[in-house]
């Protein structure tokens, strides 16, 4: 195939843009243009963009606002901005970046390659947010799962229909449409043959996988993708709260595979900002899903996304939502000041809360999930806990001893999420190993592997 040079994509934001990159990547290269990481020495530059935030948002165009001198000195790099903000923007991306040559939008992955053959043929600023029915869902290229690559993302749905007030996702991603079962479980059967052993399934909501074509449930699903052998663990993210069904609580019960974690954003634990929220629960429904939960799976790990200083949101909604954290005991949580979107129908809600308070509550709400973190960590001191090997970690432990020439500080994680590091002459990226949890941190355990126990 004739080179058509270097590819160099900077992705922003979720673990659903990772994903996107890779396809974006797998298409390039179908066209000739070899990967770099080397921005001067590309001859396309890609920015898939994330909304959610204002910062995020900015990011993206600081990052393409760079490339107006090096398009002067090299007039046929092409430079192309993708993903939510593109979605978002559309030709309005033009007065922001004069020199960008593609905005292409979230649904519109399947026209990237004619795209390019329209501006290697001399076309410019071209736009396409135009939506699309089917999700992109292109077949890895084993040759391009990197080599002790344990864990991976597999998006198996986009979009959403829940419109919570403060999100953009709906209007930039979509609604919901469901990939087919068939094409899931075939790119994990890909994934697992290089080596794979951890998936983590993404969507905006998973727990309506398959509900607009009327296919098989998300629960079925998860006990399709648990028959893939080589596939020890399974993920995913992000549930719907008002989704979380009987028979999804049952299938993390009864799947090994399935992780015992699960990631189910609250945002807020009052009533009055909930509703105004457009979440569809209350303090009391989610509450009532958590005990289901923890009497389903004892032990399982959660975690949650919470906003503070929501329009209206008032010192005593903002206690709710800390009591909130301590009645449920979450193991992690990611915590956000409430940030303007213009496309969602929040930015015209009054009472907007001021910037130093906002911070001052996010502050205290974070304080607050360290103690709560760091207790459930102590309490798996002494537990042995399994760990799917990640790597070498890149920070030694003070207790770390160099007993022998291979002896290497080995990092991976348990089923419930936690880092673990731990001292290892025999443990190889992807196997998985029981470790003694001998000491617990704020974002870290330390172990010793099992049978240096025995000896
Ligand atoms: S569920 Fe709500 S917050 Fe999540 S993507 Fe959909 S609209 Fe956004």
């Amino acid at each position: 195939m004739q080179s058509n040079g270097y590819a160099y994509i900077n992705t922003i934001g979720c673990q659903m843009n990772v994903y996107d990159s890779e396809k974006l990547a797998a298409i390039l290269k179908a066209l000739g243009f070899r990967h770099t990481t080397d921005m001067d020495q590309a001859d396309i530059v890609v920015c898939n963009t994330c909304a959610i935030r204002h910062k995020a948002e900015e990011k993206a165009f600081s990052f393409l606002g760079r490339f107006a001198k090096a398009k002067r000195k090299k007039p046929r790099l092409l430079t192309v901005m993708a993903g939510c903000v593109a979605q978002q923007e559309g030709k309005k991306a033009f007065k922001r970046v004069p020199h960008l040559d593609l905005v292409l939008g979230t649904q519109a992955f399947s026209r990237f390659g004619q795209h390019i053959a329209a501006l290697q043929s001399g076309r410019r600023q071209i736009v396409d947010t135009a939506p699309s029915d089917v999700i992109f869902d292109t077949m890895p290229d084993k040759a391009d799962v990197s080599e002790n690559q344990v864990s991976r993302f597999v998006t198996i749905m986009q979009g959403c229909d829940n419109f919570c007030t403060y999100c953009v996702v709906p209007y930039v991603r979509g609604r919901e449409r469901s990939r087919s079962w068939e094409s899931i479980v075939e790119e994990i059967r890909i994934l697992a043959d290089t080596g794979v052993r951890e998936v983590t399934l993404l969507g905006q909501n998973v727990n309506s996988y398959g509900r607009r074509e009327g296919g098989i449930s998300f629960a079925d699903l998860l006990e399709k993708v648990a028959r893939v052998a080589g596939i020890s663990r399974i993920r995913f993210a992000t549930s719907h709260p008002k989704d979380l069904s009987c028979e999804l609580i049952q299938a993390i019960t009864d799947l090994d595979k399935v992780c015992s974690h699960l990631h189910l954003p609250v945002q807020s634990g009052s009533d009055r900002i909930l509703k105004k929220m457009n979440r569809g629960y209350t303090r009391e429904i989610y509450l009532s899903r958590i005990n289901d939960l923890k009497n389903a799976c004892p032990g399982i790990a959660l975690s949650t996304d919470i906003i503070v200083g929501f329009p209206g949101e008032t010192r005593t909604d903002f206690h709710d939502t800390m009591s909130l954290l301590t009645e449920v005991g979450f193991d992690a949580i990611f915590a956000f000041a409430y940030s303007d979107r213009s496309s969602a129908p929040a930015s015209k809600f009054s009472d907007q809360v001021d910037e130093k308070e906002k911070m001052d509550r996010l502050n205290q709400l974070l304080a607050l999930q360290d103690q709560v973190t760091e207790e459930k960590n102590k309490q798996v001191k002494g537990q042995v806990m399994q760990v799917l090997v990640e790597g070498v970690s890149a920070k030694q432990h003070a207790d770390f001893v160099k007993t022998s020439d291979n002896m290497q500080q080995m990092t991976g994680r348990t089923a419930s999420n936690k880092v673990v590091h731990f001292p290892s002459d025999t443990a190889a990226v992807g196997d998985l190993v029981d470790i003694q949890i001998m000491d617990a941190y704020l974002h870290s355990l330390w172990g010793q592997p099992l049978e240096r126990q025995t000896s």
